[in-house]
């Protein structure tokens, strides 16, 4: 007597990007059957993109990783969770009393969850003693963040998606929606289509988004931050600055008048290169728009002043009043799908969870107490990030790193240097799902469950928390990451007592300010709660209504000098190289690269030509070239498209071993220590 196995409903959320989208997957024993939408899904509703919906093969891939390895004399050899773990704990302390606790750096997944970005840093600071813990949007929207700290107070996105389908315009920056946030370009769509709103991209490639725009403009690499500075003089000098708002609202007004001095907007057209009419177009369309949202992306932070131009972009919002109403606000759209949450739960060399500054001993003193550490026990001292603990694994100043979840040596610029500096270490940690080529320089490597193997929270890009569920159980002997840091704890002689991660949640309501109020059961099912909260559950979807998040409740227009790029063409690498994600991969693909149903859309790498460039070079659809920077050099298939124009080629960041980063430099924004890695010059040869 045969019966057919149950087919399983559970709700979880996609971990492919910031929109945060979740929906029901089907499953029945470990096969996902499929993933359905649900109108009940806050972030998204209508549906999601093709990620969400087919990516999910690497689940049950052969080559997951199911148990613990050491490395022997060269090579990896199976281990029982109690050898691996026994041996983490027992290196990590003895090079902590070696070399002291700054000696050891931890990176956190901005794909886990909130609970185990918490546990994470908790390790790093209440263990080992250290601020030296960072997460991936050091490599992003850390530049964001810090020009949303110096003007309006908080780092995350002003509003939510409905806000962005409120406005009356929307300014993309940067920021190639399309296909890094698929189900939010669908929302806008569908607010142009039915309700005509408007749109301006300030984007040197033609994406789809571009292409849409009422206004496609396309300035020079590096250039952003000029011609935001001259529209606010623009809207100064037209009538189109909300004195009210800036009166009753903000600090520094006349200052950073003053610092506009320069920009004037036939200074904007000669540095970027749009012409003076074009400029002034999009300054009377932000200038008259009732609401305007403005988003941007790596195409602003990656570049070695992102955080001057994120500033000039809040300070050109906050000219025009464009803060504190429904459909108003800055944007940084966040990429990985927990980069958001993996900040606010402090993993970050500065901040404790909650934004709490570790360097405040009123904080250190909290932190302290809650987690029954002596307070010395804390460091007052910011730590190391992800450039500068690799860096120091190179100089010999750190000695351990233990890394969750993240592709560094395929992710980090100029791979040669991530590389020697993991080889210098005298013992590294990676804990992940695959065998990662990060994975290949590591001493010990622990084999982690994704997402639909546990439980947890995941923050989106609009700061809107939800739970996620068990869809199935961890495959063979891995285990989820919470699970793995709680015994490493207790073999450091921490008994955290952990047995759900609704038990972490609890413990950060009762000492983060920020956080306070949340609980599982008010975020259950479909339900989802938006920091700050309060402690009666009341949460915030749209920001800066009455006060800005600083001292006196007023946000600051923030004075700004142009500064050159830290890397620009010259006559031997006359190209710039631009770079970006595909609608179809994800990362390094370690998860998007397993199944034919993604792979096949997306198989091979290549480099996008512009047709001039291409007619001058002799170069057609499929020759091979080899692109060249001052760092090393790659072969790669052309594709002639005029989604790029002139002498700027695009290339896929997914593909490649270890691919575009060997092309990247060490130059970065010294405000963040964010990789420029969008300002690479090149050479380009036919083969
Ligand atoms: Fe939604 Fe982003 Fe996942 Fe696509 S990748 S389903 S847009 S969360």
């Amino acid at each position: 007597h045969w019966r057919q196995p149950e087919i399983k409903r559970t709700k979880t959320v996609c971990t492919y990007c910031g929109v945060g989208c979740s929906f029901e997957m089907w499953t029945r024993d470990r096969h996902i059957l499929k993933v359905q939408p649900v109108v009940d899904a806050p972030a998204n509703g209508i549906s999601t993109c093709i990620k969400g919906k087919f990516a999910w093969d690497f689940v049950n891939d052969p080559e997951r990783l199911t148990t613990p390895l050491i490395r022997d004399n060269g090579k990896f050899r199976e281990a029982s969770w109690d050898e691996a773990l026994d041996l983490v704990a027992q290196r990590l302390l003895q090079i902590r009393d070696t070399h002291g606790p700054d000696s050891i750096g931890f990176i956190g997944s901005s794909k886990a969850s909130n609970e185990e970005a918490y546990l994470t840093q908790k390790i790093a600071r209440a263990i080992i003693g250290t601020n030296s813990v960072d997460n991936s949007s050091r490599y992003c929207q850390n530049p964001a963040t810090k020009g949303l700290f110096r003007t309006v107070g908080y780092g995350g996105d002003a509003g939510t998606i409905a806000d962005m389908e409120k406005a009356e315009l929307i300014v993309m920056v940067g920021s190639n929606l399309s296909e890094n946030h698929p189900v939010i370009a669908s929302k806008l769509k569908a607010q142009k289509k039915h309700r005509g709103q408007k749109w301006v991209v300030f984007d040197p490639r033609k994406h789809e988004m571009a292409e849409r725009a009422d206004i496609h403009l396309r300035p020079n690499a590096s250039t952003d931050m000029v011609w935001a500075s001259a529209l606010s003089r623009y809207m100064f000098e037209h009538g189109y600055a909300d004195t009210e708002f800036l009166n009753a609202r903000v600090n520094q007004i006349e200052e950073y008048k003053q610092s506009l001095e320069p920009f004037t907007m036939d200074f904007a057209a000669q540095v970027t290169g749009i012409a003076k009419e074009k400029l002034i177009e999009a300054a009377e369309l932000i200038g008259q728009a009732k609401s305007v949202c403005l988003l941007w992306a790596m195409g602003i932070t990656q570049h070695s002043h992102g955080s001057d131009t994120s500033t000039a972009l809040s300070n050109l919002l906050l000219v025009t009043g464009n803060y504190g109403r429904p459909g108003t606000g800055g944007y940084p759209m966040r990429g990985h799908n927990n980069v958001q949450g993996a900040s606010d739960f402090g993993c970050l060399k500065n901040m404790y969870p909650g934004y709490e500054k570790v360097t405040e001993e009123k904080n250190r003193d909290k932190w302290a107490k809650a987690w029954g550490v002596p307070k010395e026990k804390l460091s007052l001292e910011k730590g190391n990030d992800n450039f500068t603990m690799v860096k120091g694994a190179d100089e010999g100043s750190v000695k351990a790193m233990f890394i969750i979840g993240e592709e560094t040596a395929f992710s980090d610029a100029d791979s040669r240097n991530v590389h020697s500096g993991f080889e210098s270490l005298d013992f590294m940690v990676v804990q992940d799902i695959f065998m990662s080529r990060t994975a290949e320089f590591a001493d010990v490597v622990l084999p982690a469950s994704p997402s639909v193997e546990k439980d947890g929270t995941f923050t989106n890009t609009e700061r809107r928390i939800q739970r996620f569920y068990q869809v199935l159980p961890p495959l063979g002997d891995s285990r989820p990451d919470w699970q793995i840091l709680t015994d490493l704890a207790k073999r450091m002689g921490y008994d955290w007592g952990y047995t759900h991660p609704s038990q972490i949640m609890d413990e950060v309501a009762g000492i983060a300010t920020m956080f306070q109020g949340i609980s599982y059961e008010r975020l259950e099912g479909w339900q989802s709660l938006f920091w700050p909260m309060q402690t009666d559950g009341s949460t915030t979807p749209l920001l800066y209504t009455e006060r800005f998040h600083t001292d006196d409740g007023k946000a600051v227009l923030f004075p700004l000098e142009w500064k050159q790029p830290a890397e620009a063409a010259d006559s031997e690498y006359d190209i710039m190289l631009d770079n970006g994600r595909m609608l179809e991969q994800f990362q390094g693909t370690n998860q998007t690269g397993r199944g034919p149903r993604i792979w096949s859309q997306a198989p091979n790498w290549f480099v996008e030509v512009s047709p001039e460039l291409a007619a001058e070079r002799g170069i057609e659809d499929g020759t091979w070239v080899r692109v060249t920077s001052r760092r090393g050099s790659v072969e790669v298939r052309a594709t002639v498209t005029d989604r790029v124009a002139g002498k700027t080629l695009f290339m896929p960041i997914h593909q490649g071993k270890p691919g575009l980063n060997l092309l990247t430099g060490e130059h970065h924004d010294p405000d963040v220590n964010t990789p420029a890695y969008k300002e690479t010059a090149v050479k380009l040869e036919v083969l």
